[in-house]
């Protein structure tokens, strides 16, 4: 299948042609018909699916070839639960309508309201926004709504999860309802599906597996290790193994900010991104990330939405997340486009369940690795079960051990590649 097989205009052709895409993707094979008809849509889809064409080259389309009102007010609004990818989804519309006569405005928190007044004063037809923000401008009048042909709801599951369900309905609120509705998100949980019989008319429901569990695999392996000798390990692995790049996670921005200076205390270039971290200084720091000036990037899960690096080679997980899916989210960014990812997991003791949680998810356990030199004193109560026993870990190098037993060096531990959960896919 081809994009021109899909329908599109030859200005979009053209667009994709310069991105040097020459095939479309699972979801946008699926989406992109259905958008053009005019139906509404859900659609569950992670990062790194191509999502964001899926959506984006359709409604570009429809708002070319149909005539607007006259004002120049938005025809389409993409919602998005943060500033990065209101940010990306706002480079893929300009990359995508390079050719098209169409007028896009980005607003969203963290940056000064006044030149958005302005931009959206001068008249635009596509708006890309996080819920707060636009609630700021709807409540000040700054931005009418009311011609709103097609709406957006990218990774909305996130959105419910960041609280913006409020914000969400009272946008809804200023919106015709006579419009295309778009619901993209990476899972299906029980609030989502509420939320598209709410919004959503008649939808057609498309799942595509995650990018990542097609072809490409991430090595996922666990090293239980003292809450308190964490950073040390961190360090020590990132320096004995001279690995570059690595996208490092933590669960609190204060705990993202106090790594971030221990880490560069140890002599690694690193940026902490976060939400109380300005729209100037994580775009810097994500920057200098992926030009390799920043060795390390440490951040929490909500900034680290939108980030996507192809060909990143080490997720660490300093702390596990609560919330078993982030795992999922947080090690899909690695392991990409052919190239072999490693997720690396620092569990202490007060972390064990959350192990347990993510395991259930994955249907499958993990590898516990014990770094020589760095042995947990607590034990692992959730034992790997028969033949997976922890083991030390050859490749991480050898330390005096400090107090702790040195362990008798066994074979190589066994490294499990691992698929992450498949969906199927499936139309409605
Ligand atoms: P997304 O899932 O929207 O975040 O897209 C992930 C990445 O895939 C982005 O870097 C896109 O530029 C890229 N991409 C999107 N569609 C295609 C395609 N059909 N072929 C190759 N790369 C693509």
């Amino acid at each position: 299948m081809t994009f021109s097989t899909l329908g599109l205009s030859t200005g979009l052709l053209r667009a994709v042609a310069d991105q040097g895409y020459t095939e479309p993707t699972p979801i946008q094979q699926q989406a992109i018909p259905v958008v053009l008809q005019g139906q509404d849509l859900l659609a569950s889809a992670q990062t790194g699916t191509g999502k964001t064409a899926s959506f984006t080259l359709p409604l570009l389309q429809r708002l070319s070839t149909t005539p607007g009102q006259g004002r120049r007010i938005p025809r389409a609004l993409i919602l998005t639960p943060t500033r990065e990818l209101a940010a990306q989804v706002g480079d893929s519309v300009s990359t995508y309508g390079k050719y098209l006569p169409l007028k896009t405005a980005m607003v969203y928190g963290g940056v000064k309201i006044g030149p958005q007044f302005k931009q959206l004063r001068q008249g635009v037809d596509i708006l890309i926004a996080t819920p707060g923000r636009l609630l700021d401008h709807v409540q000040q009048r700054t931005v009418d709504l009311s011609g709103v042909e097609i709406l957006v709801l990218d990774e909305c599951d996130r959105m419910l999860d960041m609280g913006f369900i409020h914000d969400i309905r009272k946008i809804l609120g200023c919106l015709p309802a006579d419009r295309q509705t778009l619901m993209f998100s990476a899972t299906f949980s029980k609030p989502i599906q509420q939320l598209a019989a709410t919004f959503l008319n008649s939808p057609t429901h498309i799942e595509v597996a995650p990018r990542n569990t097609t072809a490409e695999r991430v090595e996922q392996v666990v090293h239980p290790v003292d809450r308190h000798r964490k950073r040390e390990l961190l360090s020590h692995m990132i320096g004995f193994h001279g690995w570059e790049q690595v996208l490092v996670f933590t669960r609190t921005k204060h705990g993202a900010n106090r790594l971030a200076e221990q880490l560069a205390m140890d002599g690694l270039k690193t940026a902490a991104i976060h939400g109380n971290k300005t729209q100037a200084a994580r775009a810097k720091a994500l920057k200098d990330f992926k030009q390799g000036r920043v060795r390390v990037l440490v951040a929490t899960d909500v900034a680290s939405r939108g980030i996507d690096i192809d060909q990143l080679p080490y997720v660490v997980n300093f702390e596990l997340p609560n919330v078993a899916e982030d795992y999922v989210h947080r090690i899909g960014r690695t392991g990409r486009a052919g190239h072999e990812g490693r997720a690396i997991s620092l569990i202490s003791d007060d972390e064990l369940h959350l192990l347990g949680k993510i395991e259930r998810l994955l249907k499958q356990p993990l590898d516990r690795d014990i770094v020589p030199g760095y042995e947990p004193s607590f034990a692992l109560r959730t034992p790997p079960g028969p033949g997976r026993d922890a083991k030390p870990n050859r490749r991480s190098g050898r330390r005096p051990s400090r107090g702790g037993a040195q362990l008798a060096s066994a074979s190589p531990p066994q490294r499990r590649r691992q698929e992450l959960p498949q969906r199927r896919v499936q139309s409605a």
